[in-house]
Formats: C-alpha cells, structure tokens, sequence
C-alpha cells in the first residue's frame, strides 16, 4: 500500500479575471492511494486567496500513516483521522477524500454514482466567462454559446454594461459572480433591477464576506436568488447563511471532499436553501469527482477542467454543457502518461 503525490502547475487557456484579479496558473497537488492492486487518483487546488500551498500539503502528507489511513472503511473515521494531524487544510483533506472514494468504489467494482447511492439523472453545466475587455468577453460568449448557462465574473465596475452586451448575443441562463466587489446595499439594488430586466438568473457573493445583513437589503428589492460563495465554505457554516442567502455555492476544495460536502447539500435541502455546485481551477480529476454529485444540486459549475491547456488526465466531457459522466470503475479517470506520482 501507499500514498503517494504529484505537485503540478494548470494554466489557463485565457486570463482567468475574477474581481480579486487576473490569474493564468493555480497550483495543484495530485495524490494516488494505493492498496492491493488498486489505486485511487485525488487532487487539491490552490488557488492563491485560500492560504493552502503545495509545501504545507506535502508536509501534511508526511504526516499521514498509510497503514492507519487505509484502516478504515468509513469515509468518517478517515476525516476524523485528518483532523487529528490538522484541522484546517480543506484542499488537501479534499484529495485524500477524492482518492479513497476512488480507491473504495473501484475495489468493489462500482463507479462512485453506485458507490454513494446516487441515482445519476440528466445534469449540464455553465462555463465562466471572466473579466476581461468587454470585446474580449463577447468574443468567448460566441465561442461558448453552445452552453445552457454562462457565469459571468463581475467587478462591480461595468456590471450592466457587460451584461447588456452579453444578453444581446446570448438566450442562455446568465448567472453572474461578483466575487464579494459590491460595495453597498444601493449599488447591489440598482444593478440587480437591471439584472431582473435581463432575464440573469442568480448573483453569486455580490458583497463582502461577513457583510451579510446587505444580502438581506438586496434579496428584500430583487426576486434575483442571492448565492454565497465566500461566506460559504463548511457544513457548519450552513445553518447561519439561511437568513442572509437564497442558496450556496459547495465545491469540494472548501469543504473537504464528498463526504462533507453530501452532508452540506442536505443541510442545504433542510433549510429549503438552493445548491450550486462549483469548483476551482482543477483538472479532470477534481470536476470527474465532483460530477458524480451534479443531479443533486440546482446549478452546477463544473468547467475548471475546461478552463485549463494541461489536463492530466481524461475523465468526465463537459465540453458540450451537457455532463457526461465516464463509464468506468470508481471516479472514471485515466492518469496522462507523463503524470509520475512520488512517495
Ligand atoms: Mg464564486
């Protein structure tokens, strides 16, 4: 048995601009978790704004007793496992997760749907456009028409302006993200009006983390639904946000894996809440992982292996909108060749 890692830089295909700036590379770290014969692939994502790095992640690894890890038969026992080398690391939690769900399924032969009890239905995703020229953004827009849905990285600057030019060119669902850029309850309210006459389907984190009561001035003016994202991170962090949000945005890197994050689209359902299912800048690995999940949310978000020129593996095809799943043991993915995991 072992565990073993790969660290790795993604590159984006184009600048990747959200309102806390313009990124062309996020670090990841690949893990494999292997036991008699079978091998299960995760991965962490890391982008810059989370605090989590390729070196503390490798020294978190070295901290983990392969035997102890692999003792253990219920995802549970294996994060309270984690926890007792750290508490925090969420990404590297997450491809520890990822890969003993990939190692369990397929040493029992099931793909993880079969795995977790999902009944896998019709799911598609929305493909970000982020902020760039506004000429730029149209020219993406006509390249990714063919998706149902686009979510479109605001800055709280041209919103209306970006917006406007955008619906002329596109029918789809637009969801838009303002990554926490808006200021005050009167912008989110004058924006979001026009938004509603724009037929915009949801407005993701539209203020700061932790300014939640504005959420409420704004969902009290507007039947847009209002989405956390930043303010959401944990299970724990659920119960709170159903005051201040129509839904939450889950994605695997923030909440530890799929063990955390099926408990969080339950809190969510309990509390009537809406579910977006998104992610980082990931590989195939982390968005295959991750689609497993899709026909349980209300929107899902899972282009990041879309967004990237060096894949390192071959898994789930969003490419098309449509989600489809891979036909094979476990998460479904093919390791590239030149991808060489290190203990
Ligand atoms: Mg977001």
């Amino acid at each position: 048995m072992s565990l073993k890692f790969f660290p790795y830089q993604l590159t984006t295909k184009d600048p990747f601009g959200t309102a806390h700036g313009t990124r062309y590379h996020t670090d990841i770290v690949l893990v494999s978790l292997e036991q008699n014969g079978f091998t299960g692939y995760g991965e962490a994502s890391m982008p810059p704004y989370y605090e989590e790095s390729q070196d503390m992640m490798l020294s978190f690894l070295g901290r983990i007793e392969v035997a102890e890890l692999l003792s253990y038969e219920e995802i549970s026992e294996v994060h309270a496992y984690l926890d007792t080398i750290d508490t925090q690391h969420t990404a590297t939690k997450c491809a520890i997760d990822i890969a003993w769900h990939d190692l369990k399924s397929k040493q029992r032969g099931l793909n993880l749907a079969d795995f977790l009890n999902i009944n896998c239905k019709d799911a598609t995703t929305s493909m970000t456009i982020g902020i760039e020229e506004i000429s730029r953004m149209i020219e993406k827009v006509k390249r990714y028409n063919h998706f149902p849905s686009l979510k479109v990285k605001l800055n709280g600057q041209n919103d209306i302006e970006v917006i406007s030019e955008i619906r002329n060119i596109y029918q789809g669902d637009i969801l838009v993200d303002a990554n926490q850029a808006w200021d005050t309850a009167a912008q989110g309210i004058n924006t979001a009006a026009m938004f509603e006459s724009l037929g915009v389907g949801l407005i993701e984190q539209p203020f700061k983390k932790g300014a939640l009561s504005l959420n409420n001035a704004l969902r009290d003016a507007t039947s847009i639904p209002i989405v956390a994202d930043e303010d959401c991170q944990r299970l724990g962090d659920v119960n709170n946000l159903s005051q201040y949000f129509d839904g939450i945005n889950i994605k695997l890197m923030k909440c530890t894996g799929i063990y955390e994050a099926m408990q969080m689209i339950k809190a969510a359902r309990a509390l009537n809440l809406k579910i977006m299912l998104g992610c980082m800048t990931e590989s195939s690995i982390g968005i295959s992982a991750a689609s497993y999940l899709a026909s349980m949310v209300d929107w899902c978000d899972l282009d990041g292996n879309l967004l990237i020129s060096n894949d390192v593996a071959r898994g789930v095809d969003g490419s098309k909108g449509q989600i489809i799943l891979p036909k094979d043991f476990g998460i479904g993915v093919k390791i590239n060749q030149h991808i060489d995991f290190k203990s």
